[in-house]
């Protein structure tokens, strides 16, 4: 385009300490996201355009109107029409260099190649069905993972490492029923900011900026703006653990 100056990362090359090493590793980069509403649509948006080489997009089911209240990638025209799609689309038309695998589904075991060419998997699902899966396959791929939740006023994100720290089974075993089956309040600008502290962590470890930021819990409460973060450990009786 003439006349306009400049180009995508402009700004985000003048981070203090950000090199043009850190900017290629995340051109490089590909991440497999699972769900892009309402946490992960907007993971989903910083991760392209913070110039992520390589999304994996997965998510089942077709936009229904009370999606809106958080689905930021979403239009009212596509009611009725699969999310992950749009979602590509939407994308596509934004940040045409970042290369998208849309995929309309569940999280399945067929998926295990998409993982393990993935340096990094994050968790934006409701239900610990598929949440448990894909740290199963993490665990298996020997990959980081961010999980990324909310529900109602409250958000937490935490990024697990590869390798012998502790898994998501181990900081969730039983699950959480309040979660699932989609029943749960949501205030979307929550999350919003949940998508957005697990795309900070995202572009960190994938670019190698900043110091380690894996095996902390960060939890967010919307009512007073405050957030607590705190370092999660290892199950003993985990049996994603044993049997990883
Ligand atoms: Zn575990």
């Amino acid at each position: 385009m003439t006349g306009v100056g400049g180009h995508l990362l402009e700004r985000q090359s003048t981070l203090p300490g950000w090199t043009d090493e850190n900017q290629a590793r995340l051109a490089r980069s590909q991440v497999f996201l699972a769900g892009i509403g309402g946490v992960g649509g907007v993971v989903a948006q910083y991760l392209a355009m913070g110039g992520v080489g390589n999304l994996v997009l997965v998510h089942a089911g077709d936009l229904e109107l009370p999606d809106l209240n958080r689905q930021t990638l979403m239009e009212r025209a596509g009611i009725g029409k699969s999310r992950v799609a749009q979602a590509s689309e939407r994308l596509s038309r934004q940040v045409p260099e970042c290369r998208i695998i849309a995929i309309d589904s569940r999280i399945s075991p067929w998926m295990e190649s998409l993982v393990a060419s993935s340096d990094l998997l994050i968790d934006a699902r409701t239900n610990f069905e598929e949440r448990f899966l894909l740290n199963r396959m993490a665990r298996k791929a020997e990959k980081p993972l961010i999980f990324a939740a909310m529900n109602g006023m409250e958000g937490m994100v935490v990024p697990l490492g590869p390798g012998t720290g502790p898994c998501l089974e181990c900081l969730f075993p039983e699950g959480d029923p309040a979660w699932d089956p989609l029943g749960f309040p949501v205030l979307g600008a929550i999350s919003g900011a949940v998508g957005a502290m697990a795309a900070v962590l995202a572009l960190r470890i994938l670019s190698g900026y900043g110091r380690e930021v894996e095996n902390r819990m960060t939890v967010f409460e919307g009512m007073d703006l405050s957030t607590r973060s705190f370092r999660v450990e290892k199950s003993r009786s985990c049996t994603a653990c044993r049997e990883g």
